[in-house]
């Protein structure tokens, strides 16, 4: 910790994602205009960086695959190419959107309630997998694929979603919680074993039994995350062998944690890669996948905005923000502060007094008419001024993509890919 002039630890004056800034993005946000904000910028050579030191971490034997639906922007994808063996895509319109922006890179389809019209255009786009999610999905699959078994068209490997039983109190750490509780997703290991059943009889032409695909949680640690892994590579291991699967796979998920609260900290990447490769030599045979969101895209986004009003409310710093939550959602869907970081701006076009804070915290709010447009709370930002740039940290994944934009009908932000 950097001690300031007057002796306090820059820990207590600076905003917690201060010293992450990149200086690409440090200079965006110092060169955009008021006009051209609120702007997401997106570092791609932070995201290449990060994306192959993940990729050094894994044994080359495990796959991985970027779920998508953290965040599709096409240039996003196409920086993450290089580093992944395919993208895991959760809807139609998903399969649709990748296919287009990364023709040629793998996909599996996953997701609940799939529809009869979705599972036909997964067939005719040529998907690699399926992850199927009920008996009554591979039924409706084995029906689309006799139908269309004349085409001609690739071979679909076909992986159940489990809800893969592990230790109890395993997941009850998480954020979000798939398995081990009633959910839509996936089936039971009973129910997955009559599917691998169904799709080696004669009646699922062009679909091949290939194993099990698991996302039980996400927010977990390394090492819940490894338990996690041996429980569904070992329920992959023995279906595998009782149904005599050919080249058997398990995806064992994403869901690896990311500390909005401690911007600067990591997943276990090292770790958690040691410990597949331990599973993959447990399990030789059996072809490992993880299927990571967050944790890829995370850390390369950042909602740039300016300060337009500071004022004082019941005795605290309120600095309301071109933007807001229906921009940046992720504060409030998960119900935390948005980490952030000032870069300040000397200009001031009044000839009237400039709004800044008195105090050493400020609250900040967007321009949404009700209270719970609040991207951060008690932001050490003593001075803020109206003008100022605030710069959130960690607006990669699960960011515009989950907001609610229309709300208020503000201008859509911009977007730049530095
Ligand atoms: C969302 C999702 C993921 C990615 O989860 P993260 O928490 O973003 O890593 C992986 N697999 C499936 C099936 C998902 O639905």
């Amino acid at each position: 910790m950097t001690p300031e002039p007057g002796g306090v630890p820059a820990a207590e004056v600076e905003p917690s994602a201060a010293g992450l800034l990149t200086p690409s993005v440090r200079a965006a946000a110092g060169a955009l205009r008021p006009g051209e904000l609120p702007c997401y910028v997106y570092d791609l050579t932070a995201l290449r960086t990060h994306a192959a030191s993940v990729r050094r971490a894994l044994p080359r034997a495990v796959e991985l695959y970027y779920a998508a639906k953290a965040n599709p922007e096409p240039a996003i994808l196409a920086a993450l190419e290089p580093f992944t063996d395919g993208y895991e895509v959760s809807s139609g319109g998903e399969l649709e959107h990748v296919r287009a922006a990364a023709p040629g890179h793998p996909l599996a389809f996953s997701g609940p309630g799939k529809t009869p019209a979705e599972l036909s255009a997964a067939l005719g786009a040529g998907v690699e997998r399926i992850h199927a999610e009920s008996l009554h999905e591979v039924r409706m699959l084995a029906a689309l694929a006799a139908a269309t078994a004349s085409t001609g068209r690739p071979p679909v490997r076909v992986l159940l979603r489990v809800d893969v039983p592990v230790d109890h109190g395993v997941l009850s750490g998480s954020a979000l919680t798939m398995g081990g509780r009633p959910s839509p997703f996936g089936m039971s290991l009973e129910e997955a074993s009559e599917a691998l059943r169904l799709l080696a009889g004669d009646g699922c032409p062009g679909l091949v039994p290939a194993g099990i695909h698991a996302h039980l949680a996400s927010g977990l640690d390394a090492p819940t995350l490894l338990r996690v892994a041996r429980a569904v590579a070992g329920a992959a291991a023995d279906l595998a062998a009782r149904h005599r699967l050919a080249a058997p796979e398990a995806v064992v998920g994403g869901g690896m944690a990311v500390d909005y609260g401690r911007p600067g900290e990591r997943f276990d990447w090292e770790g958690y890669g040691a410990g597949l490769g331990r599973l993959a030599r447990t399990h030789p045979g059996l072809r490992l996948r993880i299927e990571p969101g967050r944790s890829l895209t995370a850390y390369c986004g950042w909602y740039v905005t300016e300060v337009l009003d500071v004022k004082r409310s019941h005795g605290e710093d309120v600095a309301v923000v071109r933007g807001g939550t229906h921009h940046l959602r992720t504060p409030a869907a998960k119900g935390h502060d948005q980490p952030a970081a000032v870069v300040a701006v000397e200009e001031w076009g009044h000839p009237w007094p400039r709004p800044a804070a008195g105090g050493a915290r400020v609250t900040v709010a967007g321009q949404l008419c009700t209270p719970k447009d609040v991207l951060a709370r008690a932001v050490p930002a003593p001075g803020l001024r109206a003008g100022d740039r605030v710069v959130f940290a960690m607006a990669g994944a699960y960011a515009w993509n989950i907001s609610h934009r229309d709300f208020l009908m503000h201008p859509p932000p911009g977007f730049r890919f530095v």
